[in-house]
């Protein structure tokens, strides 16, 4: 059954492709109608890399970015073997996301991130769905370490994308694209802990597709792309600010798999990829989320015709940075006068 056919309320990803999903049709389901989530064709993209270029913007999901897929099918398993609390390591919008589902779920929910380089509307998000919010004087990867530790000792669920359930949820995203647009040649996609790119090349070679995997990392956090951990990543990119990534094998076998790359672009195109997508295609996603982007201008379509850009999360998450990088406002007097001068300026 596909959205479009569907005439009563929108279902989650989980009852859309229970078919090609772990789960049984008596399972319970933790669902807030994620997953269908809008592909919109991108002109001005298109005419600058002289390809077909569509957006997936996953910013629509409940919670504001595609960790919802994952965490649909993660808490609902959760659930269904009767744990009691969840927990994760996050950049930000998986700990917004399972503090969301648990909540939802009636689980308890702890969240480790890195202390002082989480987005603010991220935060707002896991504090107000009530999840223990946990800042760790280290980054992402110590806090992934640290968490996989605490579930050996105690029976909480772990939801971070080693979770395969994430996995599982998330290649739904690749049935969609199938779905609205027949073959695509290219997906370009951020890449932090890899997770992501992992599960896209597993829903499409499930269907018997396989796209060019074009993967792009930060260049202060490119593990994938120098070869090694990097002990100290750096980016404005919090979300793919990750230095030893846990889907590493899985990812490098999916861009060798696909004949598809893994490359790096720097903070400067990224924030010049998230400025023009907001400003010429009227897309606001958060600056992880442009990598996708800044990778297709910097290297080009490399021969694909039809290409899909993922859009991992909004650009509501990261007020702050869009401040920084946005034009300033006009103060006026409330006077005729003054107000026209401002306007027409
Ligand atoms: C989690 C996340 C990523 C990275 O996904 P991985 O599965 O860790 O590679 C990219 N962008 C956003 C907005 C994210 O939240």
């Amino acid at each position: 059954m596909s959205g479009s056919e569907n005439n009563g309320p929108r279902v989650g990803l989980i009852e859309r492709y229970r078919d090609r999903l772990p789960f049984g049709v008596d399972d319970p389901v933790v669902s807030m109608a994620e997953g269908s989530t809008p592909i919109v064709y991108a002109p001005t993209l298109s005419q600058r890399v002289g390809a077909e270029v569509h957006l997936k913007l996953e910013g629509a999901n409940p919670t504001g970015s595609f960790k919802d897929r994952g965490m649909t099918c993660a808490v609902s398993a959760a659930v269904r073997d009767g744990a009691q609390a969840v927990i994760c390591a996050s950049t930000g919008n998986t700990a917004a996301s399972a503090a969301a589902y648990a909540g939802r779920a009636g689980l308890r929910c702890a969240v480790i991130v890195p202390e002082g380089k989480i987005a603010t509307g991220k935060l707002a998000q896991a504090l107000m769905h009530g999840a223990r919010v946990i800042a760790l004087r280290g980054n992402f990867d110590e806090a992934l370490v640290l968490v996989r530790e605490l579930v050996a000792r105690h029976p909480i669920a772990l939801v971070n994308s080693v979770n395969p359930f994430r996995i599982e949820g998330q290649k739904t995203a690749s049935f969609e694209i199938a779905e609205d647009l027949g073959e695509i040649d290219a997906l370009c996609i951020p890449v932090g802990n890899a997770g992501n790119v992992t599960a896209y090349w597993k829903g499409f070679t499930e269907l018997g597709l396989a796209p060019r995997m074009f993967g792009f990392q930060a260049a202060g956090s490119a593990p994938l792309v120098n070869g090694a951990p990097v002990a100290k990543p750096e980016t404005i990119a919090s979300a793919i600010r990750i230095g030893n990534p846990a889907r590493w094998e899985e990812a490098m076998t999916a861009f060798v798999g696909s004949s598809g790359m893994v490359r790096e672009v720097t903070d400067s195109e990224i924030l010049d990829a998230y400025r023009h997508l907001a400003r010429h295609e009227g897309i606001f996603c958060e600056p992880s989320s442009a990598a996708s982007v800044a990778g297709l201008l910097r290297y080009g379509p490399d021969g694909a015709a039809r290409i899909v850009c993922v859009l991992t999360g909004h650009g509501l998450k990261d007020p702050q940075t869009a401040l920084e990088q946005a034009g300033s406002v006009v103060p006026c007097e409330p006077e005729i006068d003054a107000v026209e001068a401002a306007v027409l300026a």
